[in-house]
């Protein structure tokens, strides 16, 4: 058994790391059972859903469709974009994410040009556990009047430091070596040094871009994430329930490192993190780095 107490490098919220070599989460694999309805989301099914606010078309009909959320969280502010006109896709398998992420982007800047919008979230939730009601392959995008907590509290880490925060954070970890997890042209896929679940994974571009607004590196950063998930998955299951969030900073403040999670839902929180707010997280960082390269490397020799 190892035993860290951890700060978030970007929030410094403290993180109990108790690693318990028998009680892996990874066989925890979610069974779900799909009651048949009509999905909104299908290709066919449009007049399901509220009339789009925008569309990105391929050779044959649409491939990613933006539609009002029906349930928002704040009215007219909130959008649910549907990543696939096919049901059974997953970002590992999405052959356009290239153009999902800069729907993302095109969104955000939508958000950001709005009155009184100080804050855009982007985020994907999969499978029940993540939160995810529909199965059909889709993402969210809520603009908020007030900034997120989590990004105050990074901010004022930034602003107390006066530094690349993130970028920092990156050196040392390329050094290490200890958590990273791959490396392309662009972009460092780590293993996160404070993890709130289980084989949470970042993407940080290598050089210092403060939002995903400016990003136009799409087709590198989608193979990233798509390797990224599928990795996850053959370690994890197939079934695997995740959220998939874009930490961006809005587009007036520069001075952030935008990054991307991957969180894998296979914990539940329980009466410790509501109480405290701190969380216990049961697999080791440096441990999970092992085995996913071990997944990795019987991968490439298959
Ligand atoms: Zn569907």
């Amino acid at each position: 058994m190892s035993f860290f107490i951890r700060e978030d490098p970007l929030t410094a919220e403290r993180r109990i790391i108790a690693s318990v070599r028998s009680r892996r989460p990874h066989i925890i694999r979610e069974i779900t059972e799909e009651e048949p309805f009509q999905c909104p989301f299908c290709a066919g099914n449009e007049a399901l859903t509220p009339k789009e606010l925008f569309v990105v078309n391929g050779p044959s009909g649409w491939l990613v469709r933006v539609v009002p959320n029906k349930f928002p969280a704040i009215p007219n502010m909130h959008d649910v974009v549907v990543d696939s006109p096919n049901h059974e896709d997953d970002i590992d398998r999405i052959e356009h994410l290239d153009k999902l992420l800069w729907t993302y982007k095109e969104r955000m800047v939508h958000y950001y040009n709005q009155d009184g919008v100080k804050y855009v979230a982007v985020f994907r939730n999969r499978g029940v556990s993540a939160g995810a009601s529909i199965p059909h392959p889709h993402s969210q995008v809520l603009a908020t009047p007030f900034y997120p907590s989590r990004f105050l509290k990074e901010k004022e880490r930034y602003e107390r430091e006066s530094t690349d925060l993130l970028g920092n954070f990156l050196r040392k970890e390329l050094e290490l070596q200890e958590r990273v997890v791959s490396v392309s042209k662009n972009f460092v896929v780590l293993m996160a040094y404070a993890p709130i679940t289980p084989y949470e994974l970042w993407i940080v571009p290598k050089e210092a871009t403060s939002s995903l607004v400016f990003e136009n590196k799409f087709e590198e950063l989608a193979q990233v994430l798509k390797d990224s998930v599928s990795l996850l998955k053959s370690f994890l299951g197939e079934n695997l329930s995740y959220n998939i969030t874009f930490q961006s900073a809005p587009p007036w403040d520069r001075d952030y490192r935008y990054y991307i999670r991957i969180l894998p839902r296979v914990a539940v929180f329980g009466g410790f993190e509501l109480e405290t707010e701190n969380v216990i997280v049961s697999v080791a960082p440096e441990e999970a780095v092992i085995e996913l390269r071990t997944v990795k490397y019987a991968k490439s020799t298959e």
